[in-house]
């Protein structure tokens, strides 16, 4: 496994990977790596024959500086588990190497999708998103790069970025792991403490039942009831829990698009609990 910290080194590997022919996947990350992102790894190791890591904290998709300066690191942990892997190359730039002085990054039109639900709730925060995918589409040039359905509307974002250059890049995205009791893995359940950790699990359990009363209930009342079940239990709050179309984040009140995702954040345990499900995909 070979590790670049500056995009012209990465670039002259990558583009020796090319002349053999070789296909490239690429996994973006911010580190403080779990199953969840090891489950990218495995399906871009499963389907090219080159898998490219990154491991950047950026700081342009943060809104808050605290989470910025609290994002956990475990860069030891995180190459041992990417060599276990059987990754190619990790790129591990420091901020000036991604955004030097004086380049400039053109913008993606992201109109309503920068601030509306996730978005609203994190002024800046696809902004970031989409200039960091950007930068790294460009410089990198996969073949396919691969991200999880956890963070739903980043997908959505990163379609747009994707398609801004060209559609060269195919956008896979990966279905959540999740630890045993259904709470989605992510890299800020380490702030959660052993009890509140055990007692996530409920906002998966509501997610499901949500999907099955669907089945024979309209959506909005469905809706309603997830919301005032969790209203019901102590810590909870909900940000925002909402049916949208899965190809614009649009919000629907039932269930006649062809693709209909539930997408909510609860703050729980001192942290923003993220998570998703999809009620209908045709
Ligand atoms: P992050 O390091 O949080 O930026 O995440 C890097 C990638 O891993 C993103 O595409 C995430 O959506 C994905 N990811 C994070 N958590 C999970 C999870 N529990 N299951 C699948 N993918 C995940």
């Amino acid at each position: 496994m070979k590790i670049a910290k500056t995009v012209k080194i990465l670039q002259n590997h990558l583009n020796l990977e090319r002349e053999a022919g070789n296909r490239i996947g690429f996994v973006p990350t911010m580190g403080a790596l779990h199953e969840g992102h090891m489950s990218l790894v495995r399906e871009s190791r499963r389907t090219c024959d080159v898998t490219v890591v990154s491991i950047f904290v950026n700081p342009a998709q943060f809104n808050e500086k605290k989470d910025f300066d609290n994002y956990p690191i475990t860069i030891d942990e995180d190459l041992k588990q990417l060599e276990e892997a059987g990754v190619d190359y990790v790129f591990i730039p420091a901020p000036e190497e991604v955004y030097p002085e004086g380049l400039e990054i053109p913008p993606t039109e992201l109109t309503e999708l920068k601030d509306h639900l996730e978005g609203e709730m994190r002024p800046g925060h696809f902004e970031g998103v989409a200039k960091v995918i950007y930068r790294f589409f460009d410089t990198i040039g996969p073949d396919k790069a691969f991200f999880g359905q956890k963070d739903f509307q980043q997908t959505v974002v990163v379609k747009k970025v994707a398609q801004q250059l060209g559609n060269k890049t195919e956008i896979v995205v990966c279905p959540i792991e999740r630890e045993n009791n259904g709470l989605a893995m992510s890299s800020r359940n380490v702030r959660l403490s052993d009890d509140d950790r055990q007692k996530a699990g409920f906002l998966y359990r509501a997610l499901v039942k949500l999907k099955e009363d669907c089945v024979y209930k309209p959506l909005t009342e469905a809706l309603t009831h997830t919301r005032k079940f969790l209203e019901s239990k102590p810590d909870v709050e909900i940000e925002y829990l909402e049916a949208v179309d899965g190809n614009t984040m649009e919000i629907v009140n039932d269930l006649s698009n062809d693709f209909v995702v539930c997408v909510t954040v609860v703050r729980f345990g001192g942290i923003r609990m993220l998570d998703n499900i999809i009620l209908k995909d045709k």
